[in-house]
């Protein structure tokens, strides 16, 4: 893996120097791949409930011949325009109002399809003879459709994935303007610009340090289906050279940006949406059974049970991406996080953000409430990791990085090595195995590892 990363390096810089060949963009490409992060690897994976492998077995409609199939349902095409919410599409296309609900309460655990928006793909496919729903799709975007599926008086969630192709895209250009402004013009996308700018601001002031004529280079990874870009891009690498100095970050293995010097860039997020931690009244489950209907009916949060008009605080920096109410999840929240993070919030009873506001980790959002279908006062708390549900109170986020007691010792020899060659005559200085990697590797393995005691060799050769 680190040999991978240091031939990625090598290649990444000589392209920048150079040329951008063709070996550049294959090792780009595979880089891209073999960084992905074990939280992204499984998001490839489909999430299909038991129910539906049951269905596909049993249900009759498999058996039918694919014209009878075509003759007992219809499919229709359907366009969201402004104004639209479900209910008056289901009430226009004569659709019962029991129907409504149950999609609604299938949904409460996604909310794929609470909010729409004009232009949203919605595929109805509808029995001819009684009119009655058989299943709804969404096409979320290229990648992804979801649908729900009627199956024994339930609508049961599946979901679609087409595999994407990830493709490296190079952005070269010079400040002219504001770093927005520059950036923009030369192609970057606003997701480019605010995550270098969130990873760039502790250690570069944009509106102050920058000179017109100093140069940014940026690699991004686009996300794209049948050779077209699906809007699903990330960071991979970004530099800032200003004054003769670089400001850089760069996506490691562990989905985290560090600087060029290994050190962590990416801001940390909360464990918890409170200041106080509450107790939790159901876990996150994401094949929880339903205790009457017996169907797995997915909790993707966590419940803290705490009365109704406690402060609930951004765990996070981010910007408020949905405001809403629900008929099961009551008022409710979504922040897209710094990174490949997003939180929800639900049954609230009041909010303290409007859509689209900027926030910043510890800000009190909203307060906590019983709203929409609630057993009693709690806040039910989802984070997601790349779109996807996770344990809030398990999963791998950014957290606070300091040297525990036990290594310091050893740390601050290194460092003192470090400024002793910093202020050496040598020009050309041997690092033994890349010298802030392998410390990097080797920090936590110190208490076990007895030759790892001491700091990395660094040779140097006085020519
Ligand atoms: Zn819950």
């Amino acid at each position: 893996m680190r040999r991978n990363r240091i031939t990625f390096n090598k290649l990444l810089i000589g392209r920048i120097q150079v040329s951008f060949g063709f070996i550049g963009l294959i090792s780009l490409l595979w880089y891209s791949v073999s960084s992905t992060s074990p939280s992204a690897s499984t998001t490839n994976q489909r999430i299909i409930p038991i129910e539906l492998i049951d269905q596909k077995q049993d249900s009759t409609n498999n058996h039918l011949p694919q014209k009878s199939q075509e003759k007992r349902f219809r499919d229709q095409r359907y366009t969201v325009v402004e104004g639209d919410t479900l209910e008056a599409i289901f009430k226009r296309k004569q659709l019962s109002i029991n129907e409504l609900y149950e999609i609604i309460e299938a949904d409460e655990p996604y909310l794929e399809l609470d909010v729409l928006q004009p232009g949203d793909q919605l595929i109805f496919r509808i029995e001819r003879e009684d009119n009655r729903l058989e299943a709804l799709s969404r096409i979320v975007d290229p990648s992804k459709t979801v649908t729900y599926q009627y199956n024994n008086d339930d609508f049961i969630y599946q979901e679609e994935l087409t595999p994407t192709d990830k493709i490296a895209e190079v952005t070269r250009g010079q400040i002219d303007g504001s770093f927005y402004v520059s950036a923009s013009s030369s192609g970057l996308t606003d997701n480019g610009v605010m995550t270098i700018t969130q990873l760039l601001k502790s250690s570069l002031n944009f509106r102050r340090d920058l000179r017109a004529g100093d140069h940014f280079q940026v690699i991004m990874e686009q996300e794209t289906v049948e050779g077209k870009t699906i809007g699903k891009d990330r960071l991979l690498a970004a530099r800032v050279l200003s004054r003769g100095k670089e400001f850089g970050a760069y996506l490691h293995s562990d989905g985290s940006y560090y600087n060029a010097k290994g050190e962590s860039l990416v801001p940390v997020l909360l464990r918890y949406p409170t200041k106080k931690k509450y107790r939790i009244s159901s876990h996150f489950n994401p094949r929880r059974v339903h205790p009457v209907t017996g169907r797995v009916k997915p909790h993707n949060g966590v419940d803290f049970a705490m009365p109704t008009g406690t402060p609930i605080l951004s765990t996070g920096h981010g910007r408020v991406t949905r405001v809403a109410s629900h008929r099961y999840a009551g008022k409710y929240i979504d922040i897209d996080e710094f990174g490949p993070y997003s939180t929800r919030f639900l049954h609230l009873s009041k909010i303290l953000v409007k859509k689209g506001q900027q926030v910043e980790r510890g800000q009190v959002i909203a307060l906590s409430g019983n709203t929409g279908r609630s057993t009693g006062p709690h806040l039910h708390y989802e984070l997601h990791i790349k779109g996807r549900p996770v344990n809030p109170m398990t999963a791998d986020i950014p957290m606070l990085k300091s040297i525990p007691n036990s290594e310091i010792k050893d740390f601050h020899l290194y460092v003192a090595d470090m400024r002793d060659l910093m202020l050496s005559e040598e020009k050309v200085v041997y690092l033994d195995e890349q010298t802030t990697d392998k410390h990097k590797q080797e920090t936590h393995q110190y208490n076990s590892a007895k030759s790892s005691k001491e700091p990395p060799v660094i040779s140097s050769s006085a020519s």
